[in-house]
């Protein structure tokens, strides 16, 4: 006999454990099953053997201008100021990412860089966010140069080593993510709300998901077991063309590996994150060590491959940004339109890059909906 569940949730990631804990709180019963062995998705995150907290799925840095996302995940966990700063090795110097004007000042002779930035403020204001392809798109002759050396040196080999292609192959949407900054905040967010869960993401799901109205299962992979379950509902956060057994085709994804070094010493790099757009075939390096306080004496720092996304053989990261993989999702999108009662949500089940807190936002609305009937 098949036990019967109000809403089975497929993953207990950020987007899962939101959706389980609103319903709960309103008084319906959740089942939320993951294929992996832990919760938080791929925010989670692990102590190693000195106690400094590890992302698995790669670096994750909160940050929201939302009070209500910041209020909502307050209330499962403690948290630690933190702000992110990015470099990048850039001729030979480890300047700040997004370019700003200490990247300007650090590159260029004092006389080129002096006249640059008049120019910069001149033509589109100060404290102004350029898209790099806008900025290559002005007439001036001074304005141009420094584009196409901003272009090529931070975009042009770095989009390639992370996409594997052109970036004339991929949507302008990729370039516009990191502008260029006409002014002197080296923070690579400037959002209201930016920390760290105190005890680490994984600890803050835990606490999300610890409610008499949720029943957590691990290591179940939704087709193996569903058979199991009869329910009313059916949230689905996992790969839309998998539920669909790949009947338009696989949507392409890019994949990362990460490899973990650990360091004698108490510092390893003068950032959190160094991205390194023209050396090595790594992207970038994250010292774990910044995010949180620790007194250990040793040190890790993560260094990320990007690699194509092989079914089966690694993760799914990042939805390709391309028209043909957009098109192909809107035949799974029209084709969930039809599923009933069966909703799909996240970045797996909206194919799309979203960060936490867009994640929490589209989950909130969800649960929002659905307890309104719709
Ligand atoms: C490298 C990287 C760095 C990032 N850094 C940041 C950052 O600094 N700040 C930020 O705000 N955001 C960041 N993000 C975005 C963040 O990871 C996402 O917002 C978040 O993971 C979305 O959560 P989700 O629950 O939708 O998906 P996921 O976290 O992927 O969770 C989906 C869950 O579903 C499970 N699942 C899938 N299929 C099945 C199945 N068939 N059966 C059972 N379970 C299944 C999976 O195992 C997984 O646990 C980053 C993303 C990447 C790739």
């Amino acid at each position: 006999m098949r036990k019967k569940i109000q809403n089975l949730i497929v993953g207990a990631g950020i987007s899962g454990a939101v959706l389980a804990r609103t319903l709960a709180e309103a008084g319906q019963k959740c089942l939320i099953l993951d294929k992996r062995g832990h919760v938080g998705g791929n925010c989670y995150d692990y102590k190693d053997g000195n106690g400094i907290l590890l992302h698995r799925y790669g670096p994750h840095i909160f940050h929201t201008n939302d009070r209500k996302v910041w209020d909502f995940l307050s209330r499962f966990t403690r948290w630690t100021a933190y702000t992110h700063k990015v470099k990048g090795l850039i001729d030979g110097q480890e300047v700040p990412v997004p370019f700003n004007f200490h990247s300007l000042y650090a590159l260029f002779p004092k006389k080129e860089a002096v006249s640059l930035e008049k120019k910069l403020l001149e033509t589109f204001g100060p404290d102004q966010k350029i898209p790099i392809l806008s900025l290559r798109q002005t007439q001036d002759k001074e304005l141009h140069f420094l584009a196409q050396y901003i272009y090529e040196k931070v975009f042009l080999h770095y989009t390639l080593k992370q996409w594997g292609v052109p970036a004339e192959e991929l949507d302008r949407s990729v370039m516009d993510r990191v502008p260029v900054v006409l002014g002197w905040d080296d923070r690579y967010f400037q959002d209201a709300y930016q920390a760290m869960p105190s005890e680490g993401y994984t600890a803050l799901f835990e606490n999300m998901l610890a409610h008499p109205n949720i029943a957590v299962r691990l290591k179940a992979e939704f087709s193996a077991v569903c058979k199991e379950y009869a329910y009313e509902r059916l949230f689905y956060s996992g790969p839309i063309d998998e539920y669909f057994r790949f009947a338009f085709g696989a949507l392409p994804y890019r994949s990362l590996h990460f490899e973990m070094k650990e360091f004698p010493q108490p510092q390893y790099q003068s950032a959190a994150v160094i991205n390194y757009p023209n050396d090595f075939d790594y992207t970038r390096v994250t010292e774990y060590k910044y995010f949180l306080p620790y007194t250990c004496r040793q040190t890790v720092a993560g260094f990320e491959y990007p690699l194509a996304h092989e079914r089966g053989k690694n993760e799914r990261f990042y939805p390709i940004p391309q028209s043909a993989s957009q098109a192909l999702y809107r035949q799974y999108a029209a084709a969930a339109r039809e599923e009933k009662n069966v909703r799909f949500f996240g970045r797996l089940g909206g194919y799309k890059y979203c960060d936490m807190q867009t994640a929490v936002q589209d989950a909130l609305a969800l649960a929002q909906d659905v307890l309104t009937g719709g």
